[in-house]
């Protein structure tokens, strides 16, 4: 029941919600959170929540982080907001840009400043195919993502992303998106079949695949170190290696989306270095300002860019940029967020309390709810199952996800569910303690659902 004039029904009657039911929505209403702090959160009736998906897997530094306050306070007075079109520039941009080239796993030449995920992997599409034509090769346009793979929502992102919901009705994928197979060992292994020999089947599917459309038409593969949004879904043994070779073998641009693993996730400061991968673009945004303000970032090689400036000069401008790309305030905060990961050794942290979250939540392996609990550093999942056996859940797909996450919710721990897995991806400044705080509510709603 909402009262009248509370926020709650103001929220009905004027707020559409992304990735919402919007019918359902009139019914149930909001939760309005209030306030942050830590790793904490509190609802509008003074509940306190632990916030174990730190917002969208973002908030790396938690929810009151001083300094990132006092940074966007200081710039805000300096110079509230500047652009980079043109020749123009701002302090905050150049430092920013400097440092994440600086700081990239391999080697990167630049960066290109914009606002969400989805607008860094629209960016880096664009660059693309901007590239094939600068290259005299327009037939190389098409691009391999993932089934399961999340970039984002954007016409071009929201194509890239391999989730049915994204395309239903939005007439989606566009052409020329292509998507492979995903590293779901546990779901998509053939009876017997070991981690290696799945991960060689992944390969030789990705390489049929650029067979039959023709090695010369296609420019980039698409992925995430550690798939967030599709489920979590650690890439098994042997799968990178593999994977990376045959983008080799036909020259095609590697495209990491760090969008969630950057930033320290998965106890290394880029997801690329937990695997060894050596993409000529990558894309960052969450993490990258603890999403305290909208910013992300594409950095590329010289591979990539080295045509893009040429042709640039060619037709005298490169055509793109956003009003608010490499905001001032934005950058400062990014800036800031990074020198507290890096001088509290964050990203140590989530190696450290991710390792210890994983022994605790593989300790549940035998719940008869649980199929699989998978994960690296502070990004994690447990798979629900309700038939161990057969690895199925209920016959609504999702249902009992949904169910364990309400459950939870009653006992103060926000997740979220990707179908029938439930998510894990707290702050980085998260404690032992809380881990523990967070894993028994976990063991609680388990037992409530059985
Ligand atoms: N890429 C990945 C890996 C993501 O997880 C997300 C968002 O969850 C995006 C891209 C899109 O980012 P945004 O929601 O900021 O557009």
């Amino acid at each position: 029941m909402t009262l009248p004039n509370s926020p709650e029904a103001r929220d009905i009657a004027a707020h559409l919600h992304p990735y919402t039911n919007a019918k359902k929505h009139l019914e149930i209403g909001p939760m309005m959170i209030e306030s942050g702090q830590g790793v904490y959160v509190e609802d509008r009736t003074g509940k306190r929540y632990l916030e174990a998906m730190a917002g969208l897997w973002s908030v790396n530094v938690g929810f009151n982080e001083p300094r990132l306050i006092e940074a966007a306070t200081a710039q805000m007075r300096k110079l509230p907001y500047y652009h980079t079109f043109g020749h123009k520039s701002h302090g905050p941009a150049v430092d920013l840009a400097e440092k994440l080239v600086g700081m990239a796993p391999v080697p990167m030449s630049k960066a290109f400043f914009t606002n969400s995920g989805s607008e860094a992997n629209d960016t880096a599409m664009k660059m693309i195919w901007y590239r094939a034509n600068a290259l005299g090769q327009p037939q190389r346009k098409k691009i391999i993502a993932r089934d399961r793979g999340y970039h984002g929502v954007t016409i071009a992102s929201a194509s890239l992303t391999g989730l049915p919901a994204n395309h239903a009705s939005f007439d989606l994928p566009i052409a020329g998106v292509l998507h492979t197979g995903s590293p779901h060992f546990w779901r998509d292994a053939h009876p017997g079949e070991s981690e290696e020999e799945f991960s060689t089947r992944r390969a030789a599917e990705l390489a049929a695949l650029i067979e039959a459309e023709g090695p010369e038409t296609i420019a980039a593969f698409f992925a995430e170190p550690i798939m967030g949004a599709g489920g979590v879904i650690v890439p098994p043994q042997g799968y990178w290696p593999k994977i990376q070779e045959v983008l080799r073998r036909y020259d095609i641009l590697f495209v990491a989306d760090e969008v969630i693993c950057g930033f320290g996730r998965t106890g290394h400061m880029f997801g690329s270095q937990a695997f060894d991968l050596t993409p000529d673009m990558m894309t960052l945004s969450k993490g990258l300002s603890s999403s305290y303000l909208p910013i992300s970032a594409l950095l590329a090689n010289d591979k990539v860019l080295a045509p893009i400036i040429e042709e640039s000069d060619r037709i005298g401008t490169f055509g793109h940029g956003f009003t608010a790309g490499g905001h001032p305030v934005a950058a400062a905060v990014a800036l800031e967020s990074i020198a507290v990961i890096e001088e509290r050794d964050l990203v140590g942290n989530a190696a450290r309390t991710g390792a210890y979250l994983h022994q605790r939540l593989s300790a549940l392996a035998d719940h008869p709810l649980i199929g699989e609990t998978r994960g690296l550093g502070l990004i994690g999942a447990v798979e629900l199952v309700a038939d161990k056996a057969a690895r199925k859940a209920l016959e609504k797909p999702g249902q009992l996800g949904a169910a364990v996450n309400a459950r939870l919710l009653e006992r103060g721990v926000i997740t979220r569910n990707m179908g029938d897995a439930l998510a894990f991806s707290p702050p980085l400044i998260i404690t032992e303690a809380q881990i523990d705080e967070l894993v028994e509510a976990l063991t609680g709603a388990l037992d409530d659902t059985l």
